[in-house]
């Protein structure tokens, strides 16, 4: 089976693999290979516009299915704050703006919270993954709190803020090997490998 990768964010394309091979569901097998929208000459942007984390994820993944036929899987992502009812949620990326800027999304997330002493929230991935036409859905969350001010330098997005339970660094304080392990991401990603190791 070919299977697209729906994003743009190499990055991504390469945590799979790596979350394939420890699962021992390697795509260099014959009877899996993940392709990228490289690679499908899919080159133009993909509309991301609705207003829920599973919307944008189904309308990422049938925009490749319906424009070039191939199976495919999207994911999207967003940060939930328990205080703010589950903002910036579908719009983490682009909380204080169309520029999507880190910093300004983070400091605008602490300006927020700021006198709140429920500081819970958690990261959630949704996975659209279709196969001939029909969609499957694969969630994967980590649970964690805001911290007060930034801490580390790794990482992206609001890793300097968040402090998954369990642990005593940010998500950009740790190695990418153990945020890799925990996170959001690579729980949506395990839980779909397991369903497509199966199907
Ligand atoms: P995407 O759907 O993967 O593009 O994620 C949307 C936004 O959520 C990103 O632009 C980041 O702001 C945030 N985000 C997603 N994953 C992470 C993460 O692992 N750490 C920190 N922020 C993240």
């Amino acid at each position: 089976m070919q299977l697209v990768f729906a994003t743009n964010n190499p990055h991504k394309i390469t945590e799979i693999r790596k979350v394939m091979s420890d699962l021992h569901f390697s795509d260099s097998n014959d009877n899996m290979q993940i392709l990228s929208l490289n690679d499908i000459h899919c080159l133009e942007e993909i509309p991301e516009t609705q207003e829920t984390i599973e919307a944008n994820a189904s309308q990422k993944s049938f925009y490749v299915y319906d424009n070039y036929g191939y199976n495919c899987f999207a994911d999207d992502t967003g940060l939930e704050i328990e205080a703010l009812n589950g903002r910036p949620g579908v719009y983490s990326a682009r909380y204080a703006g169309a520029e999507r800027n880190f910093e300004k999304n983070m400091d605008k997330a602490l300006e927020e919270l700021e006198g709140k002493s429920n500081r819970k929230a958690r990261f959630r991935t949704v996975i659209s993954l279709i196969i001939e036409g029909k969609e499957y859905l694969f969630e994967g969350i980590v649970n964690g709190v805001i911290i007060k001010e930034k801490k580390g330098a790794m990482g992206f997005g609001y890793d300097p803020i968040f402090l998954p339970d369990g642990f005593n660094q940010t998500f950009a304080e740790m190695d990418l090997k153990t945020k890799n392990r925990i996170s959001h991401r690579a729980r949506a990603t395990v839980a779909m490998i397991r369903f497509l190791q199966g199907y």
